[in-house]
């Protein structure tokens, strides 16, 4: 995929995700934005093809079984159902919470990588936060793979922005997102044993000195600045 053709799809993908995700149920799965082999060597193509069209498209198929149970939650994003889980019915707020998480963590993950050759560096308002936050974006990547390290079984390591546009830095279990938290996500880093276990088996350590190499900075970058303007 070219550069141009690259930074089409990021653009498209900023849209959709200020939009929501995902249009009215039933739900999809995104196409992945660039070959399954482009985040090589540091994330393997076999790892990328099951991740995508395995682990998210049941992810995908659960959500809209769950959404199909309950009229209740027709024409909702997925954005919508997290961001209010509290006051979903008891009957599917389990199901969305792990189902519509996977989902909407999943969509954003592929949006957040880029090929090395691609993957450029924070620019604008992103840098002078994480600037100021964090020390720079080295010392930001240092801390991203620390909390990353440190989660407990499978979750994800999260950037959001809170209600007062200031960067966070945390972890989550299992697929709970900081849109649950009223935070707006800008980057998570997938920790569970299927994003890296093909190649990197017991040695999450690794995987994550690998994935920083393929973040794609311009999106976040862009990204942000929609959630702080
Ligand atoms: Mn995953």
């Amino acid at each position: 995929m070219t550069r141009r053709t690259l930074l089409g799809a990021a653009a498209a993908g900023a849209a959709a995700v200020a939009t929501g995700w995902s249009a009215d149920p039933p739900f999809t799965l995104p196409k992945l934005p660039y070959a399954y082999d482009a985040l090589e060597p540091y994330i393997d193509a076999q790892t990328m093809q099951i991740h995508h069209d395995k682990h998210h498209q049941a992810y995908v198929d659960n959500l809209n079984k769950a959404v199909a149970s309950e009229p209740s939650l027709a024409g909702m994003t997925v954005e919508q159902l997290l961001s209010k889980l509290d006051s979903l019915p008891a009957a599917v707020r389990t199901a969305v919470r792990n189902q519509g998480g996977g989902h909407a963590n999943h969509s954003l993950f592929w949006l957040t990588l880029a090929p090395a050759s691609q993957s450029g560096k924070p620019s604008g308002a992103l840098a002078a936060a994480l600037d100021k936050s964090f020390g720079g974006t080295d010392k930001f990547t240092d801390k991203l793979r620390a909390s990353a390290a440190s989660v407990f079984g499978s979750g994800w390591a999260w950037l959001s922005v809170d209600g007062s546009g200031n960067l966070v830095l945390d972890t989550a279990p299992n697929q709970d997102t900081p849109l649950t938290a009223g935070r707006k996500p800008v980057l998570g880093i997938d920790v569970w044993e299927h994003a890296y276990y093909l190649k990197y088996q017991n040695r999450r350590p690794e995987y994550l000195a690998a994935i920083v190499h393929v973040i794609n900075w311009d999106f976040l970058s862009h990204r942000y600045d929609e959630f702080t303007r």
